[in-house]
């Protein structure tokens, strides 16, 4: 076989991929816009946490000495000279063999080493019983021992869900720097497309991959923005794709990258010289586009086909967006699972079937596939939700063996 005629793996091209995407620089944002982002700084908290020793419990601060008699029998009785609460502005203070009544969070009072609990005390108000003795230290949450004072709290790379946020805002930090979300533009190629809300007409077909190629992007953490269809014409193609040059950090066409003879997309990108046309040993995504424009903005053609289209998505796009939030792990995780049917597969390409996952009651997986391997097949693809993947050597699925599966788990689920 003539080496041109020779396609690439997916691994080879997903190499190409990846070294064809940069990072994007570090943005500052608030708390919740930042969500979900890696952080880019090494974070580091000005004032200890708990800021101020205070109390666990509602109950009384004493001196743990003073109660060291108590019994449920023969209560140790205390003056109560006081009310602490939380929010309290000053420390308050109380000498040897006094009580004050404190609540939880509110500060310990100098003079006091511990606190009772109100259930363990007859709750008094001028004068408190207390019924056992109590230690030093007891139910006082002291200042730094979950955070010293310029002590690391977070670092570069680490991942903003709620348990970091919750950090970041315990210590004051209302803004962050953050790896951005990618700006992803998608754009429809295709004479035959109308916009979704339109009647077709004989011939036409709506614009579905624009919409699922935008929620893929949103689902992998891509800021995506679609910009709507243009036809089957270079002018207005390389004109919709320059208008949006500035605005983008990832571009992702779909459509006219087959030998087909409207094929503009492959037609006028080619001649650019900085996006390259390949076939890949899949199925379906044979035919990919990829390179840049403008200024290193990378961009990805991907089939027309609406299954090809998110096959593709999923195979090379989404782990470049991964790379660009900076994520280390690119690839969804993938499960074994029995296949409850068998199925035939091409020699020599890695075939990606749609399938229905099920979680058996023995903890172990099956699946199914959804609809055969044709790429127009837009209803049995939204009843999939995983791709069962069949290796390039391999040409049969044997019902009751097992295949490897990639759960398209949502994010946001
Ligand atoms: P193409 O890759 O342009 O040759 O398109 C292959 C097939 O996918 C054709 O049947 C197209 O009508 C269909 N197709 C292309 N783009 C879209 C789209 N944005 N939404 C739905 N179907 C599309
Ligand atoms: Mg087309």
């Amino acid at each position: 076989m003539a080496d041109q005629d020779r396609l690439r793996t997916v691994d080879e091209h997903l190499a190409i991929v990846l070294d064809g995407v940069g990072s994007l620089e570090p943005i500052e944002l608030t708390l919740l816009d930042a969500q979900g982002l890696l952080l880019a700084e090494d974070v580091r908290s000005h004032f200890p946490l708990p800021s101020f020793d205070n109390s666990a419990m509602d109950g009384y601060a004493v001196r743990a000495l003073d109660t060291r008699e108590a019994s449920g029998d023969e209560p140790v009785t205390l003056q109560v000279v006081g009310d602490v609460a939380a929010g309290a502005k000053s420390r308050s203070g109380m000498g040897p063999g006094l009580a004050m009544r404190i609540m939880t969070g509110a500060p310990i009072p100098a003079g006091a080493d511990a606190v009772i609990p109100l259930e363990d005390t007859d709750r008094g108000l001028a004068k408190v019983a207390i019924r056992r003795p109590v230690r030093t230290g007891e139910f006082l949450r002291r200042a730094g021992e979950d955070l010293a004072a310029d002590a690391p709290a977070l670092g570069a790379g680490a991942a903003l869900g709620p348990q970091q946020i919750a950090l970041l805002a315990a210590i004051g930090r209302d803004r962050v720097l953050v790896r951005p979300r990618p700006r992803v533009i998608i754009l429809s190629t295709g004479s035959e497309l109308v916009e979704v809300g339109r009647t077709p007409s004989f011939g036409e077909v709506i614009d579905s991959n624009s919409y699922m190629i935008a929620s893929a992007a949103k689902d992998s953490g891509a800021d995506a923005r679609r910009i709507g269809i243009v036809a089957d014409d270079h002018a207005a193609l390389l004109d919709a794709l320059e208008s949006q040059l500035l605005r983008a950090d990832v571009l992702v066409t779909t459509g006219g990258v087959s030998m087909g003879a409207f094929d503009v997309v492959k037609e006028a990108l080619s001649e650019i010289g900085t996006v390259e046309f390949t076939r890949v040993a899949m199925q379906p995504g044979k035919p990919q586009g990829f390179g840049h424009l403008g200024d290193k903005v990378p961009i990805f053609c991907l089939p027309g086909n609406p299954v090809s289209s998110l096959v593709s998505f999923e195979v090379f796009v989404r782990p470049a967006i991964r790379k660009l939030l900076g994520k280390r792990n690119l690839q969804r995780a993938a499960v074994r699972a029995v296949a409850l049917e068998g199925a035939k597969s091409p020699r020599g390409l890695r075939q990606y079937r749609r399938g229905v996952l099920h979680r058996e009651a023995s903890g172990g997986y099956s699946v199914s596939f959804s609809g055969g391997a044709g790429s127009h097949l837009v209803a049995a693809l939204a009843l999939s939700n995983c791709l069962v993947v069949i290796p390039e050597e391999e040409t049969e699925v044997v019902a009751g063996t097992e295949v490897t599966v990639i759960p398209l788990l949502l994010a946001n689920r």
